[in-house]
């Protein structure tokens, strides 16, 4: 009878071990945030980052620019601020966005590119992954490089290969080299929106580097403009390094 109540104890000891465990990795999932400003090289990175982390990208310009392109009621009204160069209302971007990350794709997490972009938006993030690991990539780039990358930006619209006219030209001219798609700039790359954007930028979302330093462990600041492989492998032993 002793041995009986010895085993049952074992038992329940290692049940309740192995579901504290189990617990502690599987609620765990890593959001990588990609900050910095327009034509930092966010989206270049971020692609390459989820294909090495197995994490879906998640751009909110990219889910507006679909949302144009198929003329949806949400489409419609982020249009005019992004021709603009101007920020889409956090009311709009936050549905959007937790629409998109309620997905069965991001429960082990995701790469968001062009989000948060206002300390607001930061604290509704934070009040929706609650505990998750958030690491929060911090591209530096001058200004002086900003417009000069962007207007010479160029994407191809059907596999999302970024290239630029002067440092990442396409064999042939305008032709996606991957696909041989017709590259296409976007409505919102010209000189003048560019400037507006940067401005945008200083104002509203510059300030989210020193809300996030002010939180332990979770910034990392990389030199952006360093060579994209450099670059890749500074943001891949941050990640290694705040786990
Ligand atoms: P991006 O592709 O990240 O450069 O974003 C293009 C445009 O989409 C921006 O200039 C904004 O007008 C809008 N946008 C994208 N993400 C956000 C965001 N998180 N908050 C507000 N507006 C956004």
């Amino acid at each position: 009878m002793k041995k009986h109540i010895y085993i049952l104890f074992l038992a329940l000891i290692s049940i309740l071990f192995i579901g504290n465990s189990c617990n502690k990795s599987e609620g765990k999932s890593m959001i990588v945030i990609m900050l910095g400003p327009p034509g930092a090289g966010k989206g270049t990175q971020a692609i390459d980052l989820s294909k090495k982390l197995k994490l879906p990208h998640i751009s909110t310009g990219d889910l507006f620019r679909e949302n144009i392109q198929k003329n949806t009621n949400l489409g419609q009204k982020a249009q005019s601020y992004m021709n603009q160069g101007l920020l889409v209302p956090d009311e709009i971007v936050l549905d959007m966005l937790f629409d998109r990350v309620a997905k069965e794709d991001c429960k082990k997490g995701y790469i968001l590119d062009g989000f948060p972009r206002t300390v607001d938006q930061a604290k509704a993030l934070e009040t929706y992954i609650q505990n998750n690991k958030l690491v929060v990539i911090n591209l530096e780039v001058p200004d002086g490089k900003i417009i000069e990358r962007i207007t010479g930006r160029m994407a191809c619209p059907k596999c999302g290969e970024i290239y630029h006219k002067t440092y990442k030209p396409p064999k042939e001219d305008s032709m996606c080299d991957n696909c041989k798609t017709p590259l296409t700039q976007r409505k919102d790359d010209t000189e003048e929106v560019a400037k507006q954007r940067l401005s945008t930028y200083h104002q509203q979302t510059e300030p989210l580097i020193e809300y996030y330093k002010n939180q332990k462990d979770v910034l990392c600041t990389i030199n952006g403009t360093a060579s994209k492989e450099q670059i890749q492998q500074d943001i891949l032993t941050s990640i290694e390094k705040s786990k």
